[in-house]
């Protein structure tokens, strides 16, 4: 009974946090940063998918603004810090976390320490683990600029670039919020299925970023979206190439030439999955693996792209 209040009470604190958090949020910060120093520069973007074990970092540079999508997994932190400080970056203008589990948010707290963070955005989901308690007292007590974003926002990431959010919606975060104040079971596929999903456009390049989506979510997605509005010429692709993920609708609707995929060497859960490389070698679409082919690097101009990676070949058939 003890340890149910102690919930309850967490939860209530919890859910404080958010809505004062929520209340420094401001799409007024849209498009006013000055920049970071450390953004591309020139006319170009460079999408980074950082080689940090089994989890997602990928910073994303414009020519004047730093973004980073998660934050890699809270056991590989020394990595992460250490890929952050070879890329340059000093400052991020936008951290966007997909959802708070470890192998997303896990990093945040490093990050928060040894760098400056201008903006968070993050679905709005709320979770138990201390990682992710310390990730909304940070934001609070450093009064760093919060928003919860969902399908239909925009992000303007500086000159003509923009993240346009696809999922989730509302009303699936807010159901899902209520489960756990209810104290009901949540599935970490729950947690999986409400990853913030945007797609990133500049000129006629667009790159579809998913976190750990699943295959629900990628309906979701087509249902409420047009072809136009998911077309994409990069995936990332969802939830580390498990078979959860990348349904061949999905695929189809997003019809991209690439797909680069995160995933540890050797991980536990020995992804990427072989039927999903089947699918994408079916679909002509070639990828890169961070855990065969390390950094992979993207860069733009708005009108073509070039894909690269530190090593190896690409569509590798490794398995993990
Ligand atoms: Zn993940």
């Amino acid at each position: 009974m003890r340890k149910k209040i102690f919930a309850l009470t967490l939860i209530a604190v919890m859910m404080a946090i958010a809505s004062l958090v929520g209340g420094c949020a401001g799409k007024g910060q849209e498009g006013s940063s000055p920049g970071s120093g450390s953004a591309a520069g020139g006319n170009k973007v460079t999408v980074t998918m950082l080689d940090v074990g089994q989890g997602d970092a990928i910073l994303i540079k414009t020519p004047s603004q730093t973004v980073l999508i998660d934050t890699s997994d809270k056991d590989e932190t020394e990595k992460f810090k250490a890929a952050l400080l070879k890329e340059n970056v000093k400052t991020v203008d936008k951290l966007i976390i997909t959802h708070p589990h470890a192998d997303h948010l896990g990093g945040a707290a490093t990050l928060f320490k040894n760098f400056e963070v201008k903006a968070v955005y993050d679905n709005g989901q709320l979770a138990t683990p201390k990682f992710y308690r310390e990730y909304q007292k940070t934001i609070l007590k450093e009064n760093i600029p919060y928003q919860s974003i969902y399908d239909g926002d925009v992000l303007d990431l500086g000159d003509g670039v923009k993240f346009t959010v696809l999922s989730p919606t509302k009303k699936m975060v807010e159901e899902d919020n209520k489960k756990l104040e209810e104290n009901q079971t949540r599935k970490a596929e729950n947690l999986n299925e409400n990853s913030v999903v945007g797609r990133l456009t500049f000129g006629d390049f667009a790159m579809m970023f998913t976190g750990d989506a699943v295959i629900a979510t990628e309906n979701g997605i087509r249902e409420r979206h047009k072809d136009d509005e998911i077309r994409s010429q990069i995936l990332k692709a969802p939830h580390h190439g498990s078979k959860t993920s990348s349904s061949q609708k999905f695929l189809k609707a997003v019809n991209p030439e690439w797909a680069v995929i995160s995933a540890g060497e050797g991980n536990d859960y020995h992804l990427p999955h072989p039927s999903v490389r089947t699918r994408y070698k079916q679909d002509g679409i070639d990828y890169y693996r961070t855990d065969v082919n390390g950094t992979i690097t993207i860069e733009t101009d708005g009108k073509t792209y070039t894909i690269k990676a530190e090593r190896g070949d690409k569509n590798s058939d490794k398995n993990n």
